[in-house]
């Protein structure tokens, strides 16, 4: 009889025990474990992130030509560095979603040893194909994917983080994320007021798509004494300097 062990979820829950378990010191934390690699909660979670994702795109769209968000606001006397033409941001983030999809596609008909993809066709008729391709390969994915078990994070391969990725940024662009708790202290990785809590979720995480940085409970509570501890030492600092003057 083979011998079975129990895979670790490679979702963002585990995030908090990979961590304790990267540190080497002893914790109380539990992981929780795959149904065989993913967890029940994460399995169903790419499903209806997927099936939500053709609706998102078409939303994503909808902002650039109907502005449904209202003219964006405060950029008179800013400086860009960057050429922005309208509907520039949406135009990039549909490239970026509808092109991973047919990449993930594409990669898993090569894996499996399937069809190449029929070319030729619309963006949303390929979005389309695409949806449906994932959807019925989603198990295979899930399990056998050659990233599978990679852990969820920024620039994880695993099918699973890169849909949860595309969902995030599509809910963020169209403004649907409004289950978010927003805490309003800077991220200690890039520094932008950009930390919240999602419903449901054990970790605080940074809204910033190129930081992305996850923090337990404890480690928010630690970032913010840090913090608390550097102003008041900065701020002794400017009253020595004003006595002196
Ligand atoms: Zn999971
Ligand atoms: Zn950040």
């Amino acid at each position: 009889m083979p011998v079975t062990t129990l895979t670790v979820c490679p979702g963002r829950e585990n995030h908090a025990w990979r961590r304790a378990e990267a540190v080497g010191e002893p914790h109380d934390l539990s992981p929780r474990y795959g149904d065989p690699i993913h967890c029940a909660r994460c399995t169903a979670d790419a499903h209806r992130q997927l099936a939500e994702l053709p609706e998102l795109v078409a939303a994503i769209s909808l902002e650039a030509t109907h502005g449904s968000r209202g003219p964006k606001v405060g950029t008179i006397g800013r400086t860009t560095n960057v050429a922005a033409w309208p509907g520039q941001a949406s135009r990039l983030l549909t490239d970026h979603i509808v092109g991973g999809m047919l990449e993930l596609e594409d990669d898993i008909r090569e894996l499996r040893q399937l069809h190449t993809r029929p070319g030729r066709r619309t963006e949303g008729a390929a979005l389309t194909a695409a949806t449906r391709f994932l959807a019925a390969h989603l198990h295979w994915a899930l399990t056998n994917h050659p990233a599978a078990q990679e852990p969820h994070d920024r620039d994880s391969a695993n099918p699973a983080a890169q849909i949860a990725g595309w969902h995030r940024a599509a809910e963020r662009f169209t403004a649907r994320d409004n289950r978010l708790e927003h805490y309003r202290v800077p991220c200690p990785r890039c520094s932008l007021l950009t930390l919240c809590k999602a419903d449901g979720d054990e970790y605080i995480g940074c809204r910033n798509t190129a930081c992305e940085v996850l923090l337990t409970s404890t480690e928010y509570l630690d970032h913010v004494r840090t913090l608390a501890a550097t102003t008041h030492h900065e701020e002794s600092g400017l009253a020595k300097i004003s006595n002196a003057a």
